[in-house]
């Protein structure tokens, strides 16, 4: 099996190694690019004419790709690029590339004929050139003049000479992925802009600063790129002074945002935020001022080049620290911070650290990594901050919703209670009387009728016993606080009910640990213990079964009640209490309101668990004696 599949993999490498040695790349084996790294340069004094070719004497000094000069010399304002390009017959329509350079206004000639000539009326001096040249059989002197009004110039890559489409393409693919990093960004920050209108007032601020951040961060990617110099020429200086607004812009955003991470905690950092702010606004100005005179170009310089630079650095350095701190003080959103800062502070730092290295012709591309990161962390942070807030909202308006319902509860309660006391003892008189009479007539009455006396009797009980139930809820009468032992409480009413319960088929159990002393009145505790009990009953069905036990639990006494009747459904529970809420044909729904209010009484806590179909448990907690004193009210 094992040799078959061997001999299947060298026959598929086998039929790869043939279809790559038909492929189109083997066949254009004989046109693959020649790089050009190695070339002569003249550098052009500030007096010397650049409308003629100098001779190729013995002025001349080698140069290449591997270290190429860059930085003028003092009094001089360009250089001749001399290069001696192999011959191009193999290409249909040759070309030479030079990937990057510095150099404002830049012409090749062939031998002494313009070939091509390109000029900026801007300051942007990171440049490609991109040239058609004439095929020929043998190797032919081409020069590149390049001056500049800034402090370097030069190739900094190798020249390319291949045919002209390969060479187009690469010219775009290069720097392509700047472009559409920039504009995503950018149009990141856009959609955000336009999402800010849906934010609470609260959280705008933070969302506000992270699109400028966005926005700036794309502007800045943009305008760095030499792509959009090239494509965009007419607008050159346009998309200079854009970089710079971008960056003015940027700085008083992101500290603005990190701010808000820090909670404007630390003092220091608001402070120093907001001179930052009042800096950037100044520099604005400056910059503007600058671009309409054209004037004072070392004042300029100093502030917005040497002073900035070092606020930028110092306020890195600043954040990192305080993210640093806060993240250690467990704080997430601030080590999301310090991730994120810190990637892009050592992004930008390698990238300054490979440009000096390389003499200053290596083209900084770490930091976009470290800026796609950064603002990936800041938007994860912002997120977190909105979904903390919604969080919020959502508990408040909760807790406000059971506020509610707990508001409209007590005053209901309250005027049931009034209505109760004053109904109930006006009822309860009259009521006694007619019983009274009733029992008389009885003894009186025939063998036949007496059936009907006992009906009306009992009906007469039941009516005096919601009575008492009213009256109870009114006032719950616990004049005769005293210890009870909560256990020897519990035997009794266990007594009381088993007889009860045995009449529906059903077990009840209780057992009890430890001493459970409380204070209150016994008679009310049964009242509303039994209350709960045949509830319980009256929900079991066959082979029911009701376990109460009683223990200390935190300096509770804790009573459980539980059964295995049918059990409720969250409405239901949450109802419990609720005046005439009943489910019977034959409740009153007074039952738990009593309860509810005795064990109120006592200071006691009661919290109901139940599954429909599975059962209920009951779970009431009393303070213990020894440490509870019962408030005034129940001893008045
Ligand atoms: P009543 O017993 O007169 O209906 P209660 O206030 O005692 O009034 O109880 C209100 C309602 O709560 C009952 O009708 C019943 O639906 C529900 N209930 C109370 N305890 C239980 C329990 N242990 N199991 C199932 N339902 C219960
Ligand atoms: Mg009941």
């Amino acid at each position: 099996m094992n040799s078959i599949r061997g001999v299947t993999i060298w026959r598929i490498l086998a039929l790869v190694a043939l279809l790559l040695a038909c492929s189109p790349l083997r066949a254009n084996a004989k046109d693959q690019p020649v790089l050009i790294q190695d070339w002569q340069i003249k550098w052009i004094g500030s007096q010397d004419s650049a409308e003629r070719i100098p001779q190729l004497d013995g002025t001349w000094t080698p140069a290449g790709a591997a270290d190429p000069p860059s930085k003028l010399p003092e009094g001089s304002r360009g250089m001749w690029v001399h290069l001696r390009v192999p011959p191009t017959a193999l290409w249909q329509q040759p070309g030479l590339l030079v990937d990057r350079l510095y150099g404002l206004d830049l012409a090749v000639f062939r031998e002494d004929r313009l070939l091509i000539r390109s000029e900026r009326d801007f300051t942007f001096d990171l440049n490609k050139l991109i040239v058609q040249i004439e095929r020929s059989e043998k190797t032919t002197d081409y020069f590149i003049r390049i001056l500049t009004t800034s402090e370097r110039a030069g190739l900094v890559s190798g020249v390319r000479v291949d045919g002209l489409e390969a060479l187009s393409k690469r010219f775009v693919r290069q720097d392509l992925p700047d472009l559409l990093l920039g504009a995503s960004v950018a149009l990141l920050s856009l959609i955000m802009l336009v999402c800010s209108g849906y934010l609470h007032s609260r959280q705008r601020g933070s969302w506000f600063s992270l699109c400028l951040v966005a926005l700036s961060i794309g502007m800045l990617i943009l305008t760095y790129s030499p792509l959009t110099y090239i494509y965009f020429e007419e607008y050159g200086s346009l998309l200079l002074l854009l970089f710079d607004v971008a960056l003015f812009l940027l700085i008083p955003s992101f500290n603005f945002f990190i701010d808000q991470v820090f909670e404007e905690q630390y003092k220091f950092f608001t402070r120093y935020r907001r001179f930052q702010t009042g800096y950037s606004a100044f520099c604005l100005i400056a910059l503007f001022a600058y671009t309409i005179t054209d004037k004072h170009y070392e004042v300029y310089y100093v502030f917005l080049n040497v002073i900035l630079s070092a606020l930028i650095l110092l306020q890195l350095v600043l954040i990192i620290v305080l993210s640093v701190r806060k993240a250690i003080g467990g704080n997430r959103n601030a080590v999301l911070l310090s991730v994120g800062v810190v990637i892009f502070a050592a992004s930008a730092t390698a990238d300054l650290i490979f440009y000096y290295v390389s003499r200053k012709t290596y083209v900084l591309f770490l930091w976009k990594i470290g800026v796609v990161v950064l603002i990936l962390s800041l938007l994860i942070i912002l997120a977190r901050r909105i979904s903390a807030d919604y969080g919020k909202l959502l508990s408040y308006s909760k807790e406000l919703e059971l506020y509610n319902h707990s508001l409209q509860r007590t005053e209901k309660m309250k005027i049931i209670s009034d209505l109760a006391a004053s109904v109930a003892h006006e009822v309860r008189n009259p009521l006694q009387v007619t019983r009274g009479f009733l029992q008389l007539l009885s003894a009186r009455s025939d063998d036949r009728s007496r059936p009907y006396f006992d009906l009306a009797t009992n009906e007469l009980d039941r009516a005096a016993d919601i009575i008492t139930d009213f009256l109870t809820f009114a006032k719950p009468d616990l004049e005769q606080i005293v210890r009870l032992d909560l256990s020897a409480e519990l035997k009794k009413i266990e007594a009381m009910m088993t007889p009860l319960a045995a009449m529906h088929g059903a077990v009840l159990t209780f057992h009890s640990k430890g001493e459970l002393e409380v204070q209150g009145n016994s008679s009310k505790l049964k009242q509303a213990l039994i209350n709960i009990i045949k509830n319980s009953i009256e929900a079991l069905g066959p082979e029911g079964w009701i376990k109460i036990s009683a223990e200390t639990e935190d300096g509770d006494a804790v009573i459980r009640i539980a059964d295995n009747g049918e059990g409720m459904e969250e409405e239901e529970v949450a109802k419990l209490g609720i005046p005439f809420f009943s489910t019977k044909t034959k409740g009153t729904g007074l039952g738990l309101m009593v309860t509810f209010r005795i064990i109120e009484a006592m200071r006691g806590t009661i919290v109901f668990h139940s599954v429909k179909a599975k059962g209920t448990e009951v779970v009431i907690r009393f303070p213990l004696a020894a440490l509870s004193s019962l408030p005034n009210e129940l001893h008045a």
